[in-house]
């Protein structure tokens, strides 16, 4: 019996925006920069040994988020979390028909017939990330998790979220008026629940059409950051080939 890899990370690339929370559209705060640099030694004039200069941060791309990221004063940091938490047997979840600026449901979850165990790493797909992750779409029109989705998770008891969109209400809607986006009052609650109850979120995924098994194993490791609240990932899925 073999296995499949499935490689669900998005490339990290040099970029001027959209690969990141947008702390200017939604907090009015300023966008930190995200480069990938080239750098070579030069021996004898000759440009050698390359390797890069990275300038990045813990929340850009597919990423991991601890609890700390928003339990500041008490959540477990991202070098805390137990490897169990990172290495786990996943769940898929398919939401592929949602439409842009659709919300998942506590009742599509429910419907959707998923066998969750207790512990298990809940993997919802709707294939967002794909369609539009680094474009201004992605926020204008995100597929989004509703709060009851939110409660419907929790009640399984997960040890880990992976996703292709975001996990949370909508940071921002277009005002009716003026067709802005303005941020809206409440402030990512299901982060707050996930967070809260020690799980962690493996955010902003690709490639999850490529998953052909309901049961599979989730390998997402992030960088061990020192007292950070998150990190970039490299996420795999390895499917059971028979
Ligand atoms: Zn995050």
């Amino acid at each position: 019996m073999g296995k499949r890899y499935i490689d669900c990370s998005l490339n990290i690339v040099d970029a001027d925006s959209w690969v990141q929370f947008p702390r200017k559209l939604v907090l009015g705060a300023p966008e930190p920069r995200i480069r990938v640099e080239q750098v070579h030694t030069t021996v004898n004039g000759r440009r050698m040994y390359p390797c890069c200069r990275l300038e990045l941060t813990t929340q850009c791309f597919t990423h991991i988020d601890a609890p700390v990221h928003f339990y500041v004063e008490s959540g477990r940091k991202i070098d805390e979390v137990p490897l169990d938490q990172f290495i786990n047997d996943g769940v898929v979840i398919d939401m592929m028909h949602k439409q842009p600026g659709e919300g998942v449901t506590g009742e599509d979850l429910e419907k959707s017939g998923a066998d969750v165990h207790r512990g298990d790493t809940i993997i919802i797909r709707t294939g967002w990330t794909d369609r539009a992750f680094g474009t201004r779409e992605f926020w204008e029109n995100m597929v989004h998790l509703e709060n009851s989705a939110g409660d419907w998770i929790l009640s399984k008891q997960p040890k880990a979220l992976m996703q292709d969109f975001m996990t949370d209400i909508a940071p921002v809607k277009k005002c009716e008026h003026c067709g802005q986006l303005i941020p809206v009052a409440e402030f990512s609650p299901n982060h707050y629940k996930f967070l809260g109850n020690d799980m962690i979120l493996i955010e902003w995924c690709t490639n999850l059409g490529a998953i052909t098994k309901p049961r599979v194993q989730v390998i997402a490791l992030p960088l061990k950051i020192k007292g950070g609240e998150g990190g970039p990932a490299r996420v795999v899925v390895v499917e059971e080939d028979q």
